[in-house]
């Protein structure tokens, strides 16, 4: 594995873009080069989607699996139609009322797609993500691009460059620093190839929304019973993810018995030796007195805990703790897919 590219890091504010750099992006990108840009759900690592050459780095880069397709993002819907088979009318409708956003869409794929990118599917996943920079980047070098999380695969993704550095450096040629992602959870990966639309990865859009507007949405069951016997539809969900160096535990059930519980544990971990953090939440951090506690954000607020979870599991690895105890929280809307990273990122999953 080359481990010894030049990486070009440039901050970018994307209320006040600085096109210069935007040119010089797209310019590695339309050379075959990597460029790690923001999205409003995590940090992406991109390539020329229809340069093999180019999506080869970005496996290298994070060593990904093959056998896990990438997501192809566009700067515009009519570029849909450059790289997919056939649009459903059900598609269409996804596309115009929540595009640009987090929602990527699984459809069948036109040739000019290798199977690099598919992971030798028939199927290929689109979205059209809404961060100023990266519509910027796609537009300006005017190809599709591919691009996963920016991160060593199975670590938490990147909501903010320096997670990216952390784990990318000398292994792309540039990376764009453009603050804090904003809802700090991957895209929601919907399969739009039979007449229901299902969920095969759970994200900022949820099924309630697509449900309103569709009338119907279903689930892969793999989504938050993961391993055993169900076998995910998306081939990246088969993997342990978002894991940081530290074992995590999930507490899952009442909050007020998952904090006794938690606090049970604590005690009896620390007195073992080993270093122990807790992920609490604004209404339960009051139960743990002077124990080591980040607090993930506010369960009124789902929005402040997707946004906060990778940073938090991070955190606690620099902090050096050696078993992190999580509590969980609702099932309902964005609830669901912070239920769904914890579950992979767990080694081991309580319920109270
Ligand atoms: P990432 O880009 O790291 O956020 O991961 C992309 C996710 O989309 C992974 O879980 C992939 O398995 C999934 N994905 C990409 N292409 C397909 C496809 N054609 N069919 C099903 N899932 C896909
Ligand atoms: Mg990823």
């Amino acid at each position: 594995m080359e481990d010894s590219i030049k990486t070009k890091v440039v901050k970018v504010d994307p209320e006040n873009i600085d096109y210069n750099i935007i040119k010089e992006a797209a310019d590695i990108i339309n050379k075959g080069g990597t460029v790690v840009f923001p999205t409003e759900t995590v940090y992406g690592l991109g390539a020329d989607a229809l340069n093999e050459n180019a999506v080869d780095k970005i496996f290298e880069a994070k060593g990904r699996p093959q056998d896990n397709p990438l997501i192809v993002h566009i700067a515009e819907v009519e570029e849909m139609y450059d790289l997919i088979r056939e649009v459903p009318e059900n598609a269409k409708i996804l596309a115009e009322r929540f595009w640009p956003g987090p929602l990527t869409m699984i459809l069948y794929k036109k040739e000019i797609l290798s199977d690099k990118i598919t992971a030798g599917l028939n199927t290929a996943a689109i979205r059209l993500p809404v961060n100023k920079i990266a519509r910027a980047l796609i537009m300006e070098s005017k190809k599709p691009i591919a691009a996963p999380s920016a991160n060593i695969s199975g670590k938490p993704s990147p909501t903010e460059a320096s997670h990216v550095t952390e784990d990318l450096m000398g292994k792309v040629d540039m990376i764009i620093d453009g603050g804090s992602t904003y809802i700090g959870l991957e895209s929601t990966v919907v399969d739009m190839t039979s007449s229901t639309p299902m969920i095969l990865r759970p994200g900022g859009i949820t099924g309630e929304d697509i449900a309103g507007v569709l009338g119907e949405c279903a689930y892969d069951p793999a989504i938050i019973k993961s391993g055993e016997k169900t076998i995910p539809k998306s081939p990246g969900q088969k993997y342990r993810h978002y894991s940081p160096k530290a074992k995590v535990i999930l507490y899952k059930g009442d909050m007020v018995n998952a904090a006794e519980k938690i606090n049970e544990d604590y005690d009896k971990f620390t007195s073992q030796g080993l270093n122990t953090g807790i992920m609490s939440t604004a209404q339960t951090e009051k139960f743990y007195g002077n124990k080591t506690t980040i607090c993930m954000g506010d369960r009124t607020k789902m929005l402040t805990i997707s946004s906060n979870l990778f940073r938090c599991l991070r955190d606690f690895d620099h902090m050096g703790i050696d078993i992190i105890l999580s509590e969980a929280v609702d099932e309902k809307g964005l609830g669901k897919a912070i239920l769904n990273r914890l579950g992979k990122a767990a080694g081991e999953v309580i319920e109270v």
